[in-house]
């Protein structure tokens, strides 16, 4: 049973009496003193972005939204795209042909880490820049020309809004992109990449650049939570199938070298970008984002990481946390 959300409060200092708008209001009011971290500056115009931005967005899979802060702010998707696209490649190329590629385990190291699992001679997971390569190339492989237009409707379909790339972000990591150029020649020579390598970065670097905000995330996320159908609009970006395989991935991958932690603490599936956005999914339930583009030495998302163990223990939105009352709480404020 589904617990009763709190009355409204006596006590104003306390964020769970209020309600869930301020629940994250409070949660981003918390977090924001926090300037700790980098932009990432591999990608040169990465580094131009504004390092203060700091959004919210939860969207229930009944279709409620709450926001908070720079929900409305785009920024490029970066890595949480691999998501989708590991997704997409499920039901395109089919599980057999994905997993022959690509592994599903967590690797321990770095997004950008140049390692195959030593037993497959495979990328580790799809999470991680080999194995998303490795993906983006099954993609290409099996749509030619019609790769991205399709990844771009996906996405779309699952935001609920038409999305678009932003060019000079694209222009730049493709012009410096070395070390992801290195991976998808290696990948090439061990047999795990079979398409082009340069039409396979186009489509890698292009799926990176997708502009998005906060609540688009959370919308996409919602979709996710809502096994493949975008709660908003009604339509099906994903299929069933695909979508529980990609929670699996984000569960145990979706934060690199920091997977663990983050599912001891905050416990839903995540995927982290270098654009500043983190992605997480209560199934079932809740498409939750944030958007802070100062990140920690492992590239995720510092202010981001803070949100949501805020409000991972203020809704018990941990897996297995027995309290769990996210949607409930949402759904009950009428939101
Ligand atoms: N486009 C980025 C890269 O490949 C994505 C990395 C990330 O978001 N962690 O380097």
């Amino acid at each position: 049973m589904a617990m009763s959300p709190h009355a409204p409060a006596e006590n104003p200092s306390t964020p769970s009496g209020y309600g869930f708008e301020l629940v994250v209001q409070h949660t981003l009011e918390r977090v924001r003193g926090d300037t700790s971290g980098e932009l990432a500056g591999y990608i040169p115009e990465l580094a131009r972005v504004d390092p203060e931005r700091f959004g919210i967005s939860v969207v229930s899979v009944e279709g409620e939204v709450v926001s908070a802060g720079d929900a409305e702010v785009p920024f490029t998707i970066q890595s949480i795209s691999k998501a989708f696209a590991f997704c997409l490649a499920l039901e395109i190329a089919g599980r057999d042909k994905v997993l022959s590629r690509v592994g599903v385990e967590p690797s321990g190291d770095a997004f950008n880490a140049i390692v195959f699992d030593p037993h497959t001679n495979r990328p580790f997971n799809p999470m991680v820049n080999a194995g998303a390569i490795t993906v983006s190339g099954l993609i290409a492989e099996e749509l030619g020309a019609d790769a991205f237009p399709m990844v771009l409707d996906r996405f779309s379909a699952a935001a609920g809004r038409s999305l678009s790339v932003d060019e000079a972000v694209y222009s730049s990591e493709a012009a410096t992109g070395h070390r992801n150029r290195g991976i998808a020649h290696l990948l090439t020579s061990a047999g795990a990449l079979v398409a082009d390598v340069d039409a396979t970065l186009d489509l890698y670097f292009r799926q990176c650049s997708i502009l998005v905000t906060a609540s688009d995330l959370a919308r996409m996320g919602a979709t996710l939570a809502n096994i493949g159908e975008n709660p908003l609009t009604g339509s099906a970006a994903f299929s069933v199938e695909a979508v529980r395989a990609t929670l699996a991935v984000m569960f145990t991958c979706g934060m690199y070298n920091f997977a663990g932690n983050w599912a001891f603490d905050v416990g839903v599936p995540a995927k982290s970008g270098v654009g500043g956005g983190i992605l997480g999914v209560v199934n079932r339930q809740l498409g939750i984002a944030t958007y802070s583009p100062r990140l920690d030495a492992k590239g995720n998302s510092v202010r981001g990481i803070a949100a949501f163990r805020e409000l991972a223990e203020e809704l018990g939105l941990h897996l297995f946390d027995p309290t769990n009352r996210g949607s409930a709480m949402l759904t009950a404020f009428g939101r």
